[in-house]
């Protein structure tokens, strides 16, 4: 880049720089989900046809899948999330052969990419959902555009930033500076930023959820994805993103923004669970699924007032859990989620309080609540569990 710069002639620059002032007036646009303003210098059409020519010359280098199962499911879930974002674009959801690449792509004007290495990861439809969301994520908030206009920026210097804020509304300001600041940091571009990798993150949750996933199955592919990580070199998809535990902490935050959107059909449910189809020959080998102990029973099931504004369901299992979480779904739409981290002995009481802002107007009202719990069983190889009980409160 630097020869480029110099055989560009003062004047030339100058024009360039007037031009460039130009457009950053008219330039703030606003990510979806988050609001975050965005400097965004260049046009959606301009932004397409660049993804599309990279997606190309990917499509040159990688291996297609051609398995029927995989293509299948990949679509599948990429219409509903496409359809979820209310972009029109030319989307297109690809399979890349590679088992070792544990990674996914977005390209701008709805261009993605999944390599085959990211399956086992992912597990389920719902896992493989929480990673093309996280993708389209990028894709409608036009991260390609923002680091391109980056690029624009580092090339043409602090100088035009510095002429761009005395013309410029603080808001404008601030993206110049957090965009300038993101690629002068690191030197060169990275291929994405962290706020953009979070941004994607919180979009992609919500995404999945409207397109009928639950967005809990983002939280433990992630947690999945850093506990390998931690065993071999981390993914690309993970290295411009904050250290392990952040980023599951981020979304366990951003899950009730996401969860309100979620309102799935039975199948949808059932659908989310599938696991992925085989792949070759590492599934092959892999053992077939234990069977299921019996789902623990909520033997006491009683609740208590706390207040006026509070209420408290008080619960004990039949069999010794490790409890993770909690939901109450209660009269007039109340669902209150909570994560918790506990281990339950048989029989031992436990109580999840309802707390007045979960309720409409503070005060909890009349009617049938369930409580759900999820968790595992400490003593059977870790395996999911999910209990239910229903409490009629006057
Ligand atoms: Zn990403």
């Amino acid at each position: 880049m630097r020869s480029m710069r110099r055989a560009v002639s003062r004047e030339w620059r100058f024009v360039i720089l007037l031009a460039l002032l130009a457009a950053l007036a008219a330039s703030c646009a606003t990510a979806p989900i988050t609001q975050r303003s965005q400097l965004i210098l260049v046009s959606s059409a301009y932004e397409t046809q660049l993804g599309a020519q990279a997606f190309e010359a990917v499509g040159k280098k990688g291996k297609r899948s051609r398995d029927p199962a995989q293509i299948a499911v990949v679509e599948r879930i990429g219409k509903r999330i496409a359809a979820a974002s209310g972009i029109q674009a030319n989307w297109e959801f690809a399979i890349f052969e590679d088992d070792k690449q544990v990674n996914a792509f977005a390209l701008p004007g709805g261009k993605v990419g999944v390599y085959t290495g990211i399956f086992p990861v992912a597990e389920t439809e719902a896992g493989l959902a929480a990673v093309l969301a996280h993708e389209v994520g990028h894709v409608i908030a036009r991260h390609g555009a923002e680091r391109l206009s980056q690029g624009l920026l580092l090339q043409f210097g602090a100088a035009a930033i510095q002429i761009g804020m005395g013309a410029n509304n603080p808001a404008v300001t601030n993206g110049v500076l957090q965009a300038y600041g993101l690629g002068a940091t690191v030197g060169v571009l990275l291929p994405w930023g962290r706020t953009q990798e979070s941004e994607a993150d919180r979009i992609g949750l919500v995404l999945m959820a409207q397109a009928g996933y639950d967005p809990h199955a983002a939280l433990s592919l992630w947690e999945r994805m850093e506990k390998r990580d931690g065993k071999q070199r981390a993914p690309e998809f993970l290295s411009t993103h904050p250290g392990p535990g952040r980023r599951a902490e981020s979304i366990r935050a951003w899950l009730p923004e996401a969860l309100a959107h979620y309102r799935p059909a039975p199948e949808q449910v059932a659908e989310g669970n599938q696991p992925l189809p085989a792949l070759g020959k590492a599934r092959a080998v892999a053992a077939p699924a234990p069977a299921s102990p019996p789902t623990p029973t909520i033997r006491e099931a009683r609740w208590e007032r706390e207040g006026e504004a509070a209420l408290r369901f008080v619960f004990a299992l039949d069999r010794p859990v490790a409890l993770e979480g909690a939901e109450i779904r209660g009269p007039g739409g109340i669902i209150y989620q909570v994560f918790l981290g506990a281990r339950l002995q048989a029989n031992q009481r436990e109580g999840i309080t309802l707390p007045p802002e979960a309720t409409p107007g503070g005060v909890p009202p009349a009617g049938t609540y369930t409580l759900t719990l999820k968790g595992r069983f400490p003593d059977a190889g870790g395996q999911p569990f999910t209990a239910e009980r229903a409490y009629a409160v006057q």
